[in-house]
C-alpha cells in the first residue's frame, strides 16, 4: 500500500472517531471518510459501551432554523466556524475546524448563560455546513453587530434574531442599533440574554459576528 494511501487511512480514522465520540450520523462520517457505514456502526458500538446509532435520516437545514433560537444558535457556530477556516468554510467543509468551533461554541453559551435550551447537534451544525459551502446559507450582517444565518428559502421570516431588523444584503454596520433594550424583542428571553450578556464582560455577538464591535460613544 502506498504511503500516502495509508496516511489518508489513518486520518479518515482519526477523523471516524472524532465524529463518532459526538454521535454525528453515519451517513455524515461515511461522507466525510469514506469509511462504509458497516464499519462505521461497529465502530459506534465500540466506543458507545455496545449502543447501535440512531437510524434515521439527517434533519433538513430548515428544520433546524425553525424558530429564532435555533438561528441565534446557528449564527453562533457558523460564524465560529468560518472564523476559524479564514473563509475556508465559503469553499470546503473543513470537519476538524467544525469540530474545534462546535467546542467553543459549546463553552461560548454556557458563558452567556444559553445553555438553558438544546444546543444544536454536531451533525445539524456539519449540514449548516455544508449549505454554507453551497452558498445556500449566508451569514447576514445586521446593523446590530451581529451576523446570523439565513438559509435560501427558509420557512421562517429571515429578520435578525437579535434586534428583529430586517435586512438587505450588506447593509453598512452602524452603532445605532447595539444597545440592549433597543431591541423591540422584549418577550424574548433569550434575546435579553444576548443583549445583557452584550452589555458585560462577555461579548458574544461580537465574538461570533468575528469583528469587533463598535459601541456608541
Ligand atoms: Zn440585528
Amino acid at each position: 500500500m502506498p504511503k500516502d494511501s495509508r496516511l489518508d487511512e489513518h486520518s479518515n480514522m482519526a477523523l471516524a472517531i472524532a465524529l463518532t465520540e459526538r454521535k454525528v450520523r453515519t451517513s455524515i462520517i461515511e461522507m466525510e471518510t469514506n469509511i462504509s457505514a458497516t464499519k462505521l456502526r461497529e465502530l459506534y458500538r465500540e466506543i458507545h459501551s455496545g449502543v447501535s446509532p440512531v437510524p434515521g435520516p439527517s434533519p433538513n437545514s430548515d428544520t433546524i432554523l425553525a424558530t429564532r433560537k435555533r438561528v441565534v444558535e446557528a449564527s453562533i457556530v457558523m460564524n465560529l466556524y468560518v472564523r476559524r477556516t479564514r473563509n475556508g468554510a465559503y469553499r470546503t467543509i473543513d470537519a476538524w475546524a467544525l469540530l474545534s468551533a462546535y467546542d467553543d461554541y459549546i463553552e461560548h453559551r454556557a458563558e452567556a448563560g444559553l445553555d438553558d435550551a438544546r444546543p444544536l447537534s454536531v451533525s445539524e451544525a456539519w449540514l449548516l455546513a455544508r449549505e454554507l459551502r453551497s452558498k445556500k446559507l449566508e451569514l447576514r450582517p445586521c446593523s446590530c453587530g451581529c451576523r446570523y444565518a439565513v438559509l435560501e428559502n427558509q420557512c421562517l421570516k429571515p429578520n435578525c434574531p437579535v434586534c428583529g431588523a430586517e435586512n438587505k444584503p450588506a447593509p453598512q454596520p452602524s452603532t445605532a442599533a447595539a444597545r440592549p433594550g433597543r431591541t423591540g424583542e422584549g418577550d424574548s428571553p433569550f434575546a435579553e440574554s444576548i443583549a445583557a450578556s452584550r452589555a458585560g464582560p462577555i461579548a458574544p455577538i461580537s465574538r461570533w459576528s468575528g469583528r469587533s464591535q463598535s459601541r456608541p460613544s
